[in-house]
């Protein structure tokens, strides 16, 4: 059996392409020391799988910036608005296009999530001009180097499938009218390789997803057989992860590539489907140690699987796999020092994740009963923690009742009871946070660090509050907000907070370029210490007559943007946040806070790929949040807020959440959204973004009304709001005051009218 990882993290362990890259940029490095860390970094991670034991090491999933911008670069599908100044050097270029050339005004290619991950990638653009004329990859050089050095090296590629669903272009015809000649650039460059190589890997999640038409479906043989036969014997290891094969399950098997890899993390049960339908000599690649979250694999779960399928193919005809890029998971538990025992002892970054792939390799073809009674004591003892398992929090959650899910009135009978509010019509509020200015930041890391009081943290932000508070008033906002300056992120201050969650010093994740985040961890049953939020609320209530909204983040976000555990369904995990976000919202009302908001900015990226686990997803998910906010009268208004605005597919989900008032980033889809609700018919009330928060432009009185009276042709006046698309957090007081008094003028005006 042979064993390999489908891609390492490019970052770094202590995070150096993003300082090389930051100080590239600012001019501080040269271009020559910038590759020379990039070169480091390269062969460092070579060197690790070298070390577990790795049959391969990977190449090509190392990039700059991002790894579908290589292979536009490699297919030359450069927007014309680059090609006009492409600068001294190929990394202008490259650069310009990941970030935008300010020089000149020309905006950077646009970027969205990969699939259902928190990586970003930068959106391909196809128009009508070409041809393109078809430039490098790195992945060339890189196997050249990696195979000098004695490696035995495994090109990876973006697949021309999943490049091309990616892509954005006007019509569907357009996009895929391009295979063809898409499908020789990556046939020449296939020729070039093999000479180096037993395999490249060939990405395609997208045949794991739904985003595939049937005019692409359909050319999908012939193009795999053009990419097979352009040299002497196929080479190609056709990668598919992020879910089960479902629908392309056929395309996939058939594809005429030596090897087939498979995610049996998130598609466990596809491998019975597969052993009886794959092509004799083809090879199976089982992607069975996770590459999305970071703990160590359950052995015990996953050798029958591996045994069925050596019985089955033959020991030479199995890989054993990452079941995607480790790019998704942090680089080396090694780095961090401060974890209690019993949870480090649970966890495996990219490094310990290839060592396992070894010990896998041991298990099953030296039958070595040790090593896998080592894991099994390992994970058995740190999962029945005391500090992991506890018995309240399982029986809590066991015993909660359908009645809790349902607020006490049906929405019509709850606005009734909202009148006490007094709020005007199109009431004008905020979505939570204001500006962070340096001052706040500053209190915050003092604190943190020991350089301040408790008693003076306290005052400090007591001190912004009362600022907050008061331009809220002199701008004559109608609902006010706190203005979260304890927050340094929606997620992490609850997480800091709550039983069950914990703290990496160095488990980074690209998210971006050089943008990483560390997400909290949830190790074990989570449950509310104390109140979280309850006296910087009532603080600011203190301040003025205006209703102040409690500010919450929803159990959904919470869980999309950490770490879960591993040994408990994410529903539960989700189902134990929603209790102890109730909690906070019931005290947030008994001391008489009289509107509440919970957040869920992730609800929508949290789902699943296909139809079929997307709607499971939205079930317990909706569940969740209502479980979180039902527990109030019906006097007490609950919003939440979203930040997304293609949602018309799940707005009866949406509205299935039941909350009274929600706000949704809308703007920047110049309103389109609100078609949605023209086809819906929604009860509760609603508040469009009227203007885009990501922008430093400040939006005119005039431009705002002119949304407000597009809105009110799709939302009667009763039911709509005035709010910004998302919090403030990002912006500058200069920015934020006057576009937030252009919109109450806006709100008056057509009052007014
Ligand atoms: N209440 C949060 C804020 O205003 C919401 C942020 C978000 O939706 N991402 O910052
Ligand atoms: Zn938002």
């Amino acid at each position: 059996m042979q064993t390999h990882i489908l891609g390492f993290p490019r970052i770094g362990k202590k995070r150096e392409l993003k300082q090389a890259l930051e100080s590239f940029w600012k001019g501080t490095l040269s271009t020559q020391a910038f590759i020379a860390t990039s070169m480091e970094l390269k062969k460092r991670h070579w060197e690790i799988q070298e070390s577990a034991g790795l049959d391969y090491v990977t190449t090509g999933d190392f990039s700059l910036y991002d790894q579908m911008l290589d292979t536009t670069l490699m297919l030359g599908a450069v927007p014309p608005r680059f090609s006009k100044y492409s600068g001294d050097s190929p990394l202008d270029l490259y650069f310009n296009m990941a970030r935008g050339d300010a020089k000149h005004n020309i905006p950077a290619l646009e970027m969205t999530k990969w699939f259902d991950t928190n990586y970003h990638y930068l959106v391909p653009e196809i128009d009508a001009n070409g041809p393109w004329v078809a430039g490098i990859h790195p992945v060339v050089a890189d196997t050249r180097l990696a195979r000098k050095l004695g490696y035995s090296p495994k090109p990876v590629l973006i697949g021309p499938f999943t490049w091309l669903a990616l892509a954005k272009a006007q019509g569907s015809s357009l996009k895929w009218s391009r295979l063809d000649a898409i499908v020789s650039a990556y046939a020449s460059l296939l020729g070039t390789l093999s000479a180096h190589c037993d395999y490249i890997q060939i990405d395609e999640p997208v045949l794991c997803t739904d985003l595939l038409p049937e005019e692409a479906r359909k050319h999908f043989h012939s193009a795999y057989a053009a990419l097979n036969a352009d040299y002497g014997k196929s080479r190609l290891l056709l990668a598919t992860y992020f879910g089960p094969l479902g629908r392309n399950l056929e395309l996939a098997v058939n594809s005429g590539c030596a090897a087939l890899h498979v995610d049996l993390v998130r598609g466990k049960r596809q491998l019975e489907a597969i052993l009886p339908l794959l092509p004799a000599e083809t090879a199976l690649s089982l992607g069975v140690v996770d590459g999305r979250n970071i703990w160590k694999t359950d052995f015990s779960k996953i050798v029958p699987g591996i045994n069925q399928a050596v019985a089955a193919l033959g020991s030479e005809r199995v890989l054993l796999a990452s079941s995607c890029s480790l790019l998704h998971c942090p680089v080396d538990t090694a780095e961090e020092s401060a974890l209690p025992d019993h949870i480090k002892k649970r966890m495996a970054f990219a490094v310990q994740k290839c060592f396992e792939l070894t010990s896998l390799r041991k298990i099953v073809e030296q039958n070595d009963p040790s090593v896998l009674a080592e894991n099994v004591a390992v994970l058995r003892n740190s999962v029945a923690h005391p500090h992991t398992s506890i018995a309240a929090v399982r029986e809590r959650s066991s015993s909660v009742t359908p009645a809790m899910f349902t607020r006490l009135s049906p929405y019509p009978q709850r606005r009734e009871k909202q009148h006490w509010l007094n709020l005007p019509e199109l009431p004008t509020t905020t979505i939570g946070s204001f500006p962070q200015t340096a001052s706040i930041r500053k209190t915050r890391l003092d604190y943190k660090q020991g350089d301040m009081s408790e008693a003076n943290y306290i005052a400090a932000i007591r001190h912004e509050i009362r600022d907050c508070i008061e331009k809220q008033e002199a701008l004559g906002l109608d609902v006010f907000v706190h203005g979260e300056a304890e927050r340094n992120d929606m997620v992490e201050y609850f997480g800091q907070q709550l039983g069950g969650f914990c703290f990496t010093q160095n488990g980074w994740v690209q998210s971006y370029g050089s943008r990483c985040v560390k997400p909290p961890v949830i190790y074990g049953d989570v449950y509310r210490k104390a109140p979280m939020t309850v006296d910087w609320i009532l603080y600011a209530q203190s301040l003025t007559v205006k209703p102040v909204k409690g500010m919450l983040t929803g159990p959904v976000t919470i869980l999309c943007w950490s770490f879960v555990r591993d040994d408990m369904a994410r529903s539960e995990v989700c189902k134990q946040i929603a209790l102890a976000i109730r909690d906070e919202v019931q005290d947030l009302e008994k001391a008489g806070v009289r509107i509440i908001q919970i957040d869920e900015a992730a609800l929508r990226e949290g789902m699943p790929l296909t139809a079929q686990e997307a709607e499971i997803y939205l079930k317990w998910a909706v569940d969740a949040f209502r479980l979180s906010s039902s527990g109030v009268k019906d006097s007490t208004q609950i919003h939440t807020h979203m930040c997304y605005s293609e949602f018309n597919a799940i707005l009866p989900w949406i509205a299935r959440m039941d909350a009274d008032v929600i706000s949704i980033e809308s703007s920047r889809s110049g309103m389109e959204l609100l078609d949605a609700f023209t086809d819906f018919r929604y009860q509760g009330a609603v508040g469009p973004g009227v203007y885009d928060i990501h922008s430093p432009r400040i939006s005119s009185v005039e431009e705002m009304t002119e949304l407000l009276r597009r809105a009110l042709r799709h939302i009667p006046k009763e039911q709509l709001w005035v709010n910004p698309d998302c919090g403030l957090k990002t912006r500058q007081w200069e920015e934020a005051y006057p576009t937030l008094e252009n919109m109450v003028s806006a709100a008056k005006r057509l009052r007014g009218e």
